[in-house]
């Protein structure tokens, strides 16, 4: 992944709120499809491409199964769908297309627009990227409760992400490090704490979507992630502080401690975690594990 991955979620908020001009050049749904040539359907998407759909293919096998995983394991899922996805050929295509048809003024390589229901990417995105994207579709509808901090915390948590099919369905592991984040963070990394994280929830620059997805991986390591998806799309639980302390059951300054280590402990690692590898859909276990054992050194979990 570059430096360069930005999403696009500030932007469609304004579009969803109607705060971008609607000029006439801005394009419908249906007027960005006839540009592809490729069109391929699953149950949840319907997936446009410019090559002969072997990427719509592969993302869609993923996608179609990471919902499986997050309905079994942390949310039902919103409605709407399918979703349209667009994918170009490479990361220039996409920005030159987004520009010109959506007004972005940003480079990305992927981006989720609610205002379309509609995903873009290249065909070299990554599955990471998808998986982010569309977390932003799930937290945006099913959170009845978005904590500024969680609005691209927990979306960029998916952008590591490994796994295959087994008999009896999707396995995914997840909760890794993201090299190029951890070098944003360079040395500020241990010098993070929760409540600077939350309070710094709003600003837009990338560096701090990275320290949310530190306190994301916190909350995962720490066995709290699913019970902050539980109060998140819940919000019938009652609870005292934000919803961030009542998931990790403490306030965010005793919390602290903790976080601090697990920091601590990322840093120490971050030569290793350097080599984190790409997200990954195997086709067999036996498969997925040849991929483990090369990689095993970066996918070890951090000790704090
Ligand atoms: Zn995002």
């Amino acid at each position: 992944m570059t430096k360069k991955k930005v999403c696009a979620c500030v932007i469609a908020i304004l579009h969803s709120l109607g705060l971008f001009g609607r000029s006439s050049a801005i394009a419908t749904p249906a007027a960005f499809g006839e540009e592809f040539k490729h069109k391929y359907s699953t149950e949840h998407f319907n997936f446009y491409s410019m090559d002969d759909g072997t990427s719509s293919k592969e993302y869609g096998n993923f996608l179609e199964d990471f919902l499986v995983y997050l309905e079994r394991n942390l949310t039902a899922l919103p409605s709407g769908w399918p979703v349209d996805f667009y994918i170009l050929d490479d990361e220039q295509s996409l920005n030159v297309f987004l520009k010109k048809k959506l007004g972005e003024y940003r480079n990305v390589r992927g981006a989720f627009y609610p205002k379309y229901n509609a995903m873009f990417t290249s065909k070299n995105g990554g599955l990471g990227t998808t998986a982010h994207e569309l977390m932003h579709k799930i937290v945006g509808e099913k959170f009845r409760e978005l904590e500024p901090w969680a609005k691209e915390g927990i979306p960029s948590f998916f952008e590591k992400i490994y796994g295959y099919r087994d008999k009896s369905g999707p396995v995914f592991y997840l909760g890794y490090e993201n090299p190029w984040r951890l070098q944003q963070l360079g040395n500020r990394l241990t010098t993070l704490t929760i409540e600077q994280i939350v309070s710094d929830g709003t600003k837009s620059d990338m560096y701090y979507q990275s320290e949310r997805r530190m306190l994301s991986t916190f909350l995962f390591h720490e066995g709290k992630l699913k019970k902050y998806f539980s109060l998140a799309v819940s919000n019938t639980e009652k609870h005292s502080g934000t919803l961030l302390e009542a998931a990790l059951g403490e306030s965010m300054s005793s919390a602290d401690a903790k976080f601090s280590k697990f920091t601590s402990g990322v840093n120490t690692s971050t030569k290793r975690l350097l080599n984190v590898p790409s997200s990954k859909y195997c086709r067999s276990k036996q498969e997925f594990e040849n991929f483990y054992n090369v990689n095993r050194d970066a996918l070890r979990p951090v000790e704090y």
